[in-house]
């Protein structure tokens, strides 16, 4: 676009350039180009033409009565004395009026006729034809005229000189072609050439020539002029070189160029257009791979040698070449390329200017947006930009300020440093500032830019900041979080091992009697249920300040109702014993918790250094055995670590092991206690037990196998199993009776337990009537909610719920009439006092009313003997099962008892 552009202005100079030297509006120029050039060449006359000036004091000394033309008959007759070739009477003899010297001339032009030539002049044109002023007849006749004054011709404009004119008919030369013979081809016209000095022809005065003051062979052979000494009568021409000149000095001149066959011609405005063009096309050809600079000097050197070739020409052929017109077409090429450069200059200072300015805003922004603090200080100490954030922080309008006036000293402090003494920060530094009366903490750096590009910032600082009050709180309370329980404000797991640890650097330490006690609060569970959460934290808090009295000891709650105690300096099993009863003792006084009273019990595992080594991880683990063993006993006690316990492990690891194998192995199978109706003996019902027959121990109890089960995982595959087998075996058989099934707590809270009884059921074929699943009351305690809904989509299945073991748990009786339990079976435990003790029967027997009234079921559990099913029967319980009717086994064996035989005898032993 842009060089299309310079094109265009190229080829419009050149146009413009070639209009103009058609036009001639040059010709000025030219004619000054060619006066240098006429001074150049400067070059003398021939001398062979001789000017007789007719000065004042000559016509003063004429003699009265001869005349002015008797005087130039004097003249005439000197001259030929002198030994003149011939002689022009260059004065204008046109008039008729009568002269005192017309005889003496007329006499005198007789006598060397054909040697002397009068003038005609110029005086006007008409008709496209020349006026002339012919001599007067009486001379014209003798000494034929030549025609001066012809100098221009009649292109004046060309300022060529005409060699002939013509009038009425007549060809009439010219003074200048006339003088010089001998010359046979003529041009019609030509330039004078102006190199030849005027100074250099030959002039004398009249008074000269007849004083004899001249050199006597000054005339010999001469061809002689005579005129007026002023020429001014006659006119004056404007040529080159010269400005104003005579009309006779020109025509001398051009006799001069005659004779020295300088007769110049102009060589026309072809050739200049030519080499306009040409001089062009070379321009538009190597313009855009040149410098400006070099784009001139070529110009320059383009137009100097031509004008050295038109010099060369003008000199040797007497060519003119009119060079005017080219230099101008140059002079236009290089504004054209001026004014472009300048364009382009000004249009990518227009462009870094906008792209400084966009750059400028966007930094702004930047500054402005930026996530962090951010305050940009120049090296007046004024600031120069300001994140919102820090506005926010340290206070609006901070563009333009000093920074003493708004920055607090930590900042203010750096930001000097850095501008006083190029002293940047290497690294975030933290402090605190308050801002607006809150102290904040707050991390910064400073450092420092040089910016050249604006003259009034120079170097600047830039100082960034961040709030970060926030994060620290958060770190430290992670790291309080991470060492210590957020409740009681105990240590935690992790930072009581670590204490352990300290206690244990060296070998030697574990001589000190390093001593770890585990407790575990019992009944902790039930002030939660039964006062509530709140109350439950405070007594746990109680719990550590009262364990905190106890000296130099750390206190660590391990997790809900765990806690561990570190003490130093038990040395012998007894002082371990005695340290573990007082923390049972101090457990375990009544905690008063806004107006109630409660009380919880504490089994302590401990072990010490002495004991487990030196390893923090063995002690506790040890200690942590022994609160497992102390656990299972009932009431307060106290554990100590012995070595047989660590064997304990290993059976525990044996058993998951044997576990996994017994479920891919088949080596359980599932055994089935009836289930039968107290009134009639009539056998309804049968639970499915699962039995273990390891190759080796033999037969496990399920009280062994079903908590490791548990503990592993694989509760949930082998439940999956019990439930597959239990329906697929009852379905088979010809008495519909019911099926109950036990589930483990774990197979509701991790397992599909809705989704493993419709696959039972879907596989085997049995109607989800004829089926109930057994749970116990911990699946109730815990996360009551989510095991309601599922207790709801089972009886939605229509499938029976069962609350097994009743009265040994927690035996909240709430829940009996919110959940979707059908069947209520009381524990053994009660039914194995009857008839005698009065406590227990009382149990059953509102056990009983209550599930009437609440319109469940009641199954009997562990009827041993026939007054526990008769007393049963009669307290109004519907369904009995135990040894007393038959214990549990394998299915064939319940085949047969179902079949009629077998079913009599229960029949006999109910009603009988
Ligand atoms: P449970 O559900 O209360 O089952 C009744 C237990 O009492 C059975 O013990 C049964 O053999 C025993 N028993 C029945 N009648 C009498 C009696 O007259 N006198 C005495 N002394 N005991 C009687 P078992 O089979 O050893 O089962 C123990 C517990 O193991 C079961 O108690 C049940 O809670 C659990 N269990 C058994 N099989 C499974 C199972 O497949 N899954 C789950 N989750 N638990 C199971
Ligand atoms: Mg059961
Ligand atoms: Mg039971």
């Amino acid at each position: 676009m842009d060089r299309q552009r310079q094109l265009i202005i190229i080829a419009a100079v050149c146009a413009f350039t070639l209009v103009g030297v058609a036009a001639g509006w040059f010709a000025a120029l030219d004619g000054a180009m060619r006066d240098v050039r006429f001074s150049l060449t400067n070059r003398p006359a021939t001398g062979e033409i001789i000017l007789v000036e007719i000065d004042a004091e000559a016509v003063a000394n004429t003699g009265v009565g001869v005349g002015t033309r008797g005087l130039y008959a004097r003249a005439i007759e000197e001259l030929f004395i002198r030994g003149a070739r011939s002689v022009t009477l260059g004065i204008s003899v046109s008039s008729r009026e009568p002269d005192p010297g017309d005889a003496a001339l007329v006499r005198t032009l007789q006598t060397h006729a054909g040697r002397v030539r009068t003038i005609t002049t110029h005086r006007g044109e008409s008709g496209g034809d020349l006026t002339l002023a012919f001599p007067s007849p009486l001379f014209a006749s003798i000494a034929p005229p030549v025609y001066i004054d012809a100098v221009m011709g009649r292109d004046r404009l060309k300022g060529t000189y005409d060699t002939t004119a013509m009038h009425d008919g007549w060809v009439i030369e010219s003074f200048a072609t006339a003088l010089t013979p001998s010359r046979d081809i003529r041009p019609d016209s030509f330039f004078v050439d102006y190199a030849i000095d005027y100074a250099t022809v030959p002039r004398v005065t009249l008074s000269n020539l007849f004083d004899g003051n001249t050199a006597p062979e000054f005339f010999l052979d001469r061809d002689v002029v005579i005129g007026l000494a002023s020429y001014a009568q006659i006119s004056t021409q404007t040529v080159p070189r010269y400005g104003m000149l005579s009309t006779p000095a020109v025509e001398l001149l051009a006799a001069e160029s005659v004779r020295q066959d300088r007769m110049l011609r102009s060589m026309g405005g072809m050739p200049v257009g030519i080499i306009i063009i040409a001089g062009t096309l070379v321009f538009a050809i190597l313009r855009p791979s040149m410098t400006l600079r070099s784009a001139l000097l070529g110009s320059a050197a383009y137009s100097g040698v031509l004008e050295f070739v038109a010099l060369v020409l003008q000199v040797h052929s007497g060519l003119l070449l009119e060079t005017a017109g080219i230099h101008v077409a140059q002079a236009g090429l290089i504004i054209a390329a001026f004014w472009h450069e300048l364009e382009q200059k000004s249009q990518s200072l227009s462009k870094a200017s906008r792209e400084r300015d966009a750059m400028r805003s966007m930094l702004e922004r930047v500054v402005a947006d930026n996530f962090d603090g951010v305050v940009v200080i120049d090296r007046n100490k004024t600031i120069r930009a300001a994140s919102r954030l820090a506005e926010d922080l340290v206070g609006p309008g901070l563009v333009g300020k000093r920074l003493e006036e708004v920055l607090p000293a930590p900042f203010r402090h750096a930001l000097e440093r850095a501008l006083d003494h190029g002293d940047a920060m290497d690294a975030v530094c933290e402090t605190a500032i308050a801002f607006k009366d809150v102290e904040r903490v707050i991390e910064f750096v400073v450092t420092l830019s040089d910016i050249d590009a604006d003259e009034s910032t120079g170097r600047v600082a830039c100082l960034t900041f961040r709030d970060v009050t926030e994060r620290r709180h958060d770190e430290e309370r992670m790291s309080y979080l991470a060492l210590h329980d957020p409740l009681t404000g105990a240590a935690s797991r992790a930072r009581f091992l670590d204490e352990v640890g300290k206690q244990l650097i060296k070998p030697a330490d574990r001589f000190r009697g390093v001593g770890v006690f585990l407790i575990g609060l019992s009944r902790l569970k039930t002030i939660n249920d039964t006062l509530g959460h709140a109350h439950g934290d405070a007594l746990l808090k109680q719990v550590v300040s009262r364990l905190d009295l106890l000296g130099p000891i750390s206190v660590a709650r391990l997790e809900g109702n765990a806690f561990a105690v570190l003490r130093q300096g038990l040395t012998t099993t007894d002082d371990g014993r005695a340290f573990a009863d007082q923390l049972i003792e101090t457990i375990s006084r009544p905690y008063h918790l806004d107006g109630h009273q409660a009380i919880i019990g504490a089994r302590v595992g401990m072990s010490d250094s002495d004991l487990s080594g030196s390893s923090p991880e063995a002690i506790v683990t040890h200690a942590s055995l022994a609160l497992s063993i102390a656990i299972d006993q009932q009431g307060n006690c106290a554990v100590t670590f012995s070595k047989d316990m660590d064997a304990r492990i290993k059976t525990k690891q044996d058993m998951e092991i044997a576990l996994r194998a017994a479920l891919s192995n088949n080596e359980f199978t599932v055994h089935y206690q009836p289930q039968v109706d107290l009134e009639t003996g009539e056998i309804i019902g049968v639970e499915a037990l699962t039995r273990w027959t390891h190759p080796l121990l033999g037969t496990v109890s399920p009280a062994e196998f079903i908590p490791a089960a548990e503990e592993t995982g694989l509760i949930l595959e082998l439940g999956r199993w019990v439930l597959d087998t239990a329906c697929a075996e009852v379905a088979t058989w010809d008495k519909p009776v019911r099926l109950s099934v036990n589930v483990s707590p774990l197979q509701f809270d991790y397992g599909d337990i809705v989704g493993d009884v419709e696959a039972a059921l879907a596989a085997s074929g049995l109607a989800p009537n004829r089926l109930q699943v057994e749970i116990t009351e911990s699946l109730l305690v815990t996360e009551t909610s989510r095991a309601a809904t599922k207790l709801l989509a089972l009886r939605d299945i229509g499938v029976g719920v069962a609350l097994d073991d009743f009265g040994t748990g927690y035996s909240s009786l709430s829940y009996l009439g919110r959940l979707p339990i059908d069947t209520i079976k009381i524990d053994q435990s009660f039914i194995r006092g009857l008839p005698q003790d009065a406590e227990a029967s009382a149990i059953v027997r509102t056990v009983l009313m209550l599930s009437e009234s609440l319109g469940k079921n009641v199954v009997a559990e562990g009827i041993e003997t026939q007054d526990q099913a008769w007393l049963l029967r009669l307290a109004g319980c519907k369904i009995g099962q135990g040894y007393y009717f038959a214990r549990p086994a394998p299915a064939a064996q319940i085949i047969a008892l179902l079949s009629g035989a077998e079913q009599d005898k229960f029949t006999t032993r109910m009603i009988g």
